[in-house]
């Protein structure tokens, strides 16, 4: 279904079905966006609590628009929260790596001005010496 043409007398149809397999698919992921503000129909993502017999109380991140057609994004409110402490501890980790990596740069940037300095005045001390050698 990639190489569809727009000559083809399907093609608007094909590319319907195409984008509501890409819409599916986006939602399917599940990590679409974290927490999700927006649903890939376009919708805005609120928060409800279900008011269902068998499920009062128990909240969720649904899309404004919600229809039960697997095309717009429902999750259930803890289960988003989860993911997206999940997602905040991969990225405190991966800031971790990097802080860890700076103070290691940082080190041996003292190290190249402590050398800078041992340098100058080294060239100090020789520019004395060939001024002495000259008179
Ligand atoms: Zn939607």
């Amino acid at each position: 279904m990639s190489n569809i043409s727009e000559k083809d007398p399907y093609y608007a149809e094909m590319k319907e079905l195409k984008e509501l397999e890409n819409r599916r698919t986006l939602i399917a992921d599940g990590d679409y966006e974290l927490p999700p503000t927006r649903c890939p129909c376009g919708g805005r993502i609120i928060e409800e609590t279900s008011q269902i017999e068998a499920d009062v109380g128990r909240k969720y991140l649904t899309c404004n628009v919600f229809e039960n057609d697997g095309l717009h994004i429902r999750k259930i409110w803890v289960h988003a929260i989860q993911e997206e402490v999940t997602k905040l501890k991969n990225e405190v980790s991966e800031q971790s790596k990097q802080i860890r990596s700076h103070g290691f740069y940082e080190y041996q940037i003292n190290e190249m001005r402590t050398q800078l300095a041992n340098n100058a005045d080294e060239i100090a001390r020789l520019k004395e010496l060939v001024a002495s050698i000259k008179r």
